[in-house]
């Protein structure tokens, strides 16, 4: 059974509305307010124009290094959405913790913060660390902020675990998503002059060919990965825009496209082979004028995470939920880039990705039972591992 109190913590984040579009210092104020209570000071640090912030704090401090619990502040919205509750509602009903954010992933920072004095209470030899983020969702932005911070302020902890909503199972690998957006300039003339035209449509549909090749060349050729639901990297596109009448040769295009990249593929490599194609194809267009070509916009780039079932923290981890096993998940976290900064990483948190994103989102209690049992074995470890 989850405690009233952790339960009507994760209530009360879950009824803050910190879809990414909005700021979410309500809830960061609200933990630094619940921390300072404790004795605890919080780092904060924001976003450029200071409407959203990432928080980090040590619990312990004195000790030589810590255990980052790591948590995005921000979800997904919910227009169009078919909800039978409200999401802001934070509604119990059937065992269950109904709301946006329930299971992505409130109900993990309210069950840390609901166990901050039990890990200040701690004999552990290590401190546990708060990190929660911002515009997780919507490209894993703000956590790369608290990443540097700690960089910078030479703070180098032990390991994280990333409460995304995993089963209580830990995962050590994810794939990667890295989202591009590309402008095509062609030349515009009436439909009958093509010779003196760039097509911007066509021009695009090239590089959007070579995508596809590529697509099928890791269906067909590269080394699986078993344990995904897809064992290779894939590529797909995934908006078109251009034209403005039949009898018009396009001047602009533009399309989004993405790799979804396994662990040990090399998706710099992906992303150089359509940026050789755009170069390759740019003297042509250039031929008739000189302003045509392409154009590349990144729009996010999370690393692949691949843990590994000897670290420390994924025994930890496997210890404090009893689960013997690991898991692989399908969706992007913010672990490629924790690992990526030298701290071993694993992601394991309360809830269910299939329930994430969804209209009547939600946390069962045993889930969020579970997640309260793994923070108190927590506190009550002597080591990692
Ligand atoms: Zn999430």
């Amino acid at each position: 059974m989850i405690s009233p109190q952790a339960l009507a913590l994760a209530q009360e984040l879950v009824r803050m509305n910190t879809v990414s579009a909005n700021s979410n210092l309500e809830l960061i104020h609200f933990v630094r307010d619940a921390l300072r209570t404790l004795g605890v000071a919080s780092r904060l640090t924001f976003n450029a124009d200071k409407t959203k912030a990432n928080l980090f704090a040590t619990l312990g401090e004195g000790k030589p290094a810590g255990v980052i619990l790591s948590g995005h502040t921000d979800t997904v919205p919910w227009d169009g959405q078919d909800w039978t509750v409200d999401p802001l509602s934070a509604a119990v009903q059937d065992g269950r913790l109904y709301g946006r954010g329930s299971a992505d992933m409130k109900s993990f920072i309210a069950l840390a913060l609901a166990n901050a004095q039990a890990f200040l209470d701690s004999a552990a030899p290590f401190a546990i660390h708060f990190a929660f983020s911002y515009d997780e969702e919507v490209g894993c932005f703000g956590v790369r902020e608290l990443i540097a911070d700690l960089r910078d302020a030479g703070i180098r902890p032990l390991a994280c675990i990333i409460g995304e909503p995993t089963g209580m199972v830990p995962a050590i690998a994810h794939k990667g998503v890295y989202r591009y957006k590309c402008c095509v300039r062609g030349k515009e003339a009436h439909s009958s002059l093509t010779p003196q035209s760039v097509n911007a449509i066509e021009m695009a549909a090239r590089l959007i060919g070579k995508i596809r090749d590529m697509a099928e060349g890791f269906e067909d050729n590269e080394p699986r990965y078993e344990g995904f639901d897809v064992p290779f990297s894939t590529a797909s596109v995934g908006q078109f825009h251009g034209g403005i009448a039949d009898n018009v040769v396009p001047r602009d295009a533009e399309f989004r496209y993405e790799f979804r990249d396994l662990p040990t593929a090399d998706v710099r490599a992906m992303q150089q082979a359509v940026l050789d194609q755009a170069r390759a194809l740019e003297p042509g267009m250039q031929r008739v004028a000189s302003d045509t070509g392409f154009r590349f916009e990144t729009i996010c780039e999370i690393p692949s995470f691949l843990g590994s079932v000897d670290d420390p923290v994924t025994r930890l981890a496997q210890r404090l939920s009893g689960e013997k096993g690991t898991t692989l998940v399908a969706f992007g976290t913010e672990a490629g880039l924790f690992k990526n900064a030298g701290i071993p990483t694993v992601v394991c948190g309360p809830g269910h990705i299939a329930q994430a994103h969804q209209p009547d989102e939600y946390a069962s209690l045993d889930q969020l039972a579970r997640c309260e049992a793994f923070m108190r074995g927590l506190a009550a470890s002597r080591s990692i591992a």
